[in-house]
C-alpha cells in the first residue's frame, strides 16, 4: 500500500464505495476509511428501487444525474458481478405509481403529461378499471395509476459490497477507523485524523459520510446542513402470488423481492441518529399498506429494519468541491435515491478529482449553495 494514497475517501456506503470503484478504474490509488463496515447503514438496508422516472418533475436539477445513473446501472450490471465476484440481483422491473384522492390523481396526471413527452410508450396511464384489471389486489380506495417501464431493483447491500470488492481487487485499501478531524498545511487539508491516532495524507479527499456530514462540515468550516431522515421497511410473508410490478404511493411502496418476501415501507422521521426499528414504524407502514393492498392484512412480519437517509434542506444531492478547501470534494445528500443516484454521483466526483470536464450535469447541486445556511 502506498503510504499516501492519491485519494482518501470518508464513508463506505454506496457513494463512497462507488467513488472508490471509479477512481481505481481511472488509475488512482485509493484508501477508504469506514468506522463500521461496508454498507452497514442506509446503503445496506435500503429498499433497492432504481427509479429514473418516479418523483422526477419538469426542470428537475436531478434529471441529468438521474439519466446518467440509469445508464451507469445498466453498464455496471454487465460487468460488476464479474469484476467483484458478487451477484447483486440487478433486474429491470415495471413500476406502478398509485393515486387515491383527487389531489393525488391531479398530481399524478400532471407528472404523466410531462413524462409522456420524454419517455413516450414507456409511460402508460391507467384509470380505475384498467388499474384493477392489472392488479386486482389493489384496494378500492385507489383510483388511478401510472405505469413506467424504466424502473429496476438491486439488493442494495450486495450492490454496495460489489462496488467495494471490485475497487479492492483493483488495489483500493480499507481502513476500519473513524475520521475525527483533519490536519492542515498552509491552510489546505493535508491529512485525515483517525480515531486510532493515525493520519492519512492524500492529494485529494472525498467526504461521502452520508447523514453524518455535520462533523465534516465543522472540520472544513463550510455551511452544508445535511441531516438524517429515518426510514423503516417491513419484509412480509404474503399470501398468494408475488406482485408482478413494484407499487408506490405517496411516500410508500411495496414489491416482491427475489427472496420471496414482500418488502414494504416507509416512514420519514426526524428523530436524529436513531436507527432503531419501532412500533410506530411498523404500525404506520402496515396501516398504509393494508389500505392499498387489503389482502396483506394477515401477512406475517418476518423482518423489520430502519436506517437514515442523508438529506439536504432543499432535498437535492450535494456534489462538488468543498468551498475554500482545495482538493476536498463532497458527495452526499442523496436522500431517498442514493442507491439509484450513487453511481452517477461517484462518477461525477471522480471526474472532479481528475480535473476533467464531466459529461454528467450537476448544475444546481454544488456544495456552495448553502453558504450562510446552518
Ligand atoms: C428506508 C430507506 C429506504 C431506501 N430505499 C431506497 C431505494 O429504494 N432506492 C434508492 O435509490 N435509495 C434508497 N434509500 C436511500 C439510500 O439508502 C441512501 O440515499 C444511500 O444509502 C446513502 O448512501 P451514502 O453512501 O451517502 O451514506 P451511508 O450508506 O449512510 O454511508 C455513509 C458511511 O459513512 C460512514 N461514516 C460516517 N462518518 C464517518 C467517519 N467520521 N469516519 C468513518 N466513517 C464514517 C458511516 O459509517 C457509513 O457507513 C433508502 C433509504 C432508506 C432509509
Amino acid at each position: 500500500m502506498p503510504d499516501s494514497p492519491d485519494v482518501a475517501i470518508v464513508g463506505g456506503g454506496v457513494v463512497g464505495c462507488a467513488t472508490a470503484y471509479f477512481l481505481t478504474r481511472d488509475g488512482y490509488s485509493v484508501t477508504l476509511i469506514e468506522r463500521n463496515s461496508v454498507a452497514s447503514h442506509a446503503s445496506g438496508f435500503a429498499y433497492g428501487g432504481l427509479s429514473p422516472i418516479v418523483g422526477i418533475i419538469e426542470d428537475d436539477p436531478v434529471l441529468p444525474l438521474s439519466e446518467a445513473s440509469d445508464a451507469l446501472h445498466s453498464e455496471l450490471a454487465e460487468r460488476l458481478p464479474a469484476e467483484s465476484g458478487v451477484e447483486y440481483e440487478y433486474r429491470t422491473k415495471t413500476s406502478l405509481t398509485l393515486a387515491s384522492d383527487p389531489a393525488q390523481v391531479d398530481e399524478l396526471r400532471e407528472a404523466h403529461d410531462w413524462l409522456k413527452l420524454h419517455y413516450k410508450s414507456e409511460v402508460v396511464w391507467h384509470d380505475e378499471a384498467s388499474l384493477h384489471a392489472l392488479e386486482p389486489r389493489v384496494g378500492p380506495s385507489v383510483t388511478a395509476g401510472l405505469l413506467a417501464d424504466r424502473s429496476g431493483e438491486v439488493e442494495p447491500y450486495r450492490f454496495t459490497l460489489a462496488l467495494w470488492q471490485a475497487a479492492e481487487r483493483a488495489g483500493a485499501q480499507m481502513r476500519n477507523a473513524e475520521v475525527v478531524g483533519v490536519t492542515r498545511v498552509a491552510g489546505n487539508v493535508s491529512a485525515l485524523c483517525l480515531s486510532n491516532g493515525e493520519e492519512i495524507e492524500a492529494d485529494a479527499f472525498v467526504f461521502a459520510a452520508g447523514p453524518w456530514m455535520g462533523k465534516a462540515t465543522e472540520w472544513l468550516g463550510i455551511d452544508m446542513p445535511i441531516s438524517p431522515l429515518k426510514g423503516q421497511i417491513l419484509r412480509l410473508k404474503a399470501p398468494g402470488d408475488p406482485l408482478a410490478v413494484s407499487l408506490s404511493w405517496s411516500h410508500n411502496y411495496a414489491t416482491t423481492k427475489p427472496d420471496g418476501l414482500l418488502w414494504c415501507g416507509t416512514t420519514e422521521e426526524r428523530v436524529g441518529f436513531d436507527e432503531t426499528p419501532s412500533a410506530y414504524g411498523r404500525d404506520t407502514i402496515m396501516k398504509s399498506v393494508v389500505e392499498v393492498l387489503p389482502y396483506l392484512v394477515d401477512a406475517e412480519l418476518v423482518h423489520h429494519t430502519a436506517c437514515l437517509r442523508p438529506v439536504a434542506p432543499d432535498g437535492l444531492p450535494v456534489i462538488g468541491p468543498a468551498p475554500n478547501n482545495a482538493g476536498v470534494f463532497i458527495a452526499s445528500g442523496s436522500g431517498r435515491k442514493g442507491i439509484f443516484l450513487g453511481p452517477a454521483m461517484a462518477r461525477s466526483v471522480a471526474d472532479m478529482v481528475a480535473g476533467k470536464a464531466s459529461s454528467i450535469g450537476v448544475s444546481g447541486l454544488s456544495a456552495d449553495r448553502f453558504s450562510g445556511v446552518r
